[in-house]
């Protein structure tokens, strides 16, 4: 890791934005393929994981299948594993940054922590980065900022009165006994069920029916970790199906919570928001084309308005492939790099020798049209 300011009037071939996962999987690429590159991050390496109820675990189990060709499902490179390192199937916030920090040293990133970047815009060929500390210039850059950092305060009115679920340090000890939880994906069936466990009643009002929808694609139905753990605390919470939240209003020291179909739910706490996240692709938005709120990206994941401006992580998505989870948006990252030493004509044979590894273990995913099927049973 960099501590000092001498990076700041640097060039650089590559800048990648973000420390988490999507960052640090793709910054170890470009680092065995000898790219100068760096990494800057607004705080520190996980930043966002390090945020994460203390109370949450991965959904995605990890498991060492990596030398039967089947890497460990939240593994960011394909001969490592968060299972060996951190001896546990599903990981806190705090086990994944530890191993996130593993490969950081180990790969030797060159990582800027505490560097927040503002702005990015091409001048001609080069692309000028603001941040806190200054600017930055690269030919290339490769946005992995990710979601977390960035809450979706628009689903409706009065969302400033909520506690979104990304500001939650822990459930247990969140004020008061009574909570309601707006939104029912997995991370409002999260917070209901972590609010159980610390002994609280809660009512969980769902603008869909989730718990019943079931997808053969993890993105689009609940993970069956976290359908185990309704089932233990099943009879425990009010779930209302098909129950929109339009407003939230305080009057009189009450939290009035009113939805589509015309009911009010009450309470003394403020409702917790679990309405998902807005993408730190805002900060950047002028420089790539969007359709139905996801960019518009070529099939080396460059936006397709602003030219060697990439993207890495969950935002990523072609046609119905939603590439949401570290087991999918992994198989992108050696994409990237490939198309970017490629065209500073790395020589092939280097390029060959730093992704041959994730061609072969289902890290370097080319047919797009992949997940379009059900499974059969
Ligand atoms: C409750 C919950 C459970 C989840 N469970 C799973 C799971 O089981 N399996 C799975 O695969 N995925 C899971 N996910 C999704 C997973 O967290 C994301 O896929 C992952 O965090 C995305 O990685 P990332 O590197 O793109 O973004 P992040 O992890 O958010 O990393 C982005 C980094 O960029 C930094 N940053 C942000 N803005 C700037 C800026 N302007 N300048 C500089 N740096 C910046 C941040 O500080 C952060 O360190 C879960 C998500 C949630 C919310």
């Amino acid at each position: 890791m960099m501590s000092d300011n001498s990076d700041i009037d640097k060039y650089y071939d590559v800048v990648v934005v973000g420390a988490g996962p999507a960052g640090i999987g793709v910054g170890i690429l470009l680092q065995k393929l000898g790219i100068n590159h760096i990494i800057l991050e607004k705080t520190s390496i996980g930043e966002s994981f390090r945020k994460w109820p203390i109370e949450t675990r991965f959904i995605s189990p990890s498991f060492t299948g990596n030398f039967f060709k089947m890497p460990d499902l939240n593994a960011i490179t394909p001969d490592t594993s968060p299972a060996f390192t951190l001896l546990t199937e599903h990981p806190t916030g705090e086990d994944y940054v530890e191993y996130l920090e593993n490969l950081a040293k180990y790969y030797d990133l060159p990582i800027k922590t505490e560097v927040c970047v503002d702005t990015v815009q091409k001048k001609a060929d080069s692309f000028v980065l603001t941040t806190n500390k200054g600017e930055y210039k690269s030919t290339y850059v490769i946005w992995a900022a990710g979601e977390y950092q960035y809450p979706k305060t628009n689903a409706f009115e009065g969302t400033h009165l909520c506690t979104h679920y990304s500001e939650v340090d822990s459930f247990s000890d969140l004020e008061g006994d009574e909570h309601i939880v707006i939104g029912a994906y997995e991370s409002g069936f999260d917070a209901m069920v972590s609010l159980i466990r610390a002994r609280k009643v809660v009512t969980l009002l769902d603008d869909g029916d989730y718990l019943n929808l079931v997808k053969s694609d993890s993105s689009y139905s609940l993970a069956p970790f976290t359908r185990d753990r309704i089932e233990y605390v099943a009879d425990l919470f009010d779930y209302y199906t098909e129950t929109k939240v339009t407003s939230v209003e305080f009057v009189n020291d009450t939290y009035l919570v009113k939805t589509a179909n015309g009911q009010t739910f009450t309470s003394p706490q403020k409702p917790i928001n679990c309405t998902g996240f807005a993408s730190s692709l805002t900060l950047v938005k002028e420089s790539f084309e969007f359709k139905n709120d996801y960019p518009l990206l070529n099939d080396f994941d460059e936006s397709t308005k602003t030219s060697n401006l990439f993207l890495v992580g969950p935002q990523v998505k072609h046609k119905n492939a939603l590439f949401c989870f570290i087991y999918k948006y992994r198989q992108r990252f050696a994409i990237v790099a490939e198309k970017i030493a490629k065209r500073m004509k790395v020589p092939s044979q280097a390029i060959e020798k730093a992704i041959q590894g994730y061609k072969d273990n289902n890290f370097y995913l080319t047919d797009l049209s992949c997940c379009d099927d059900e499974c059969t049973c």
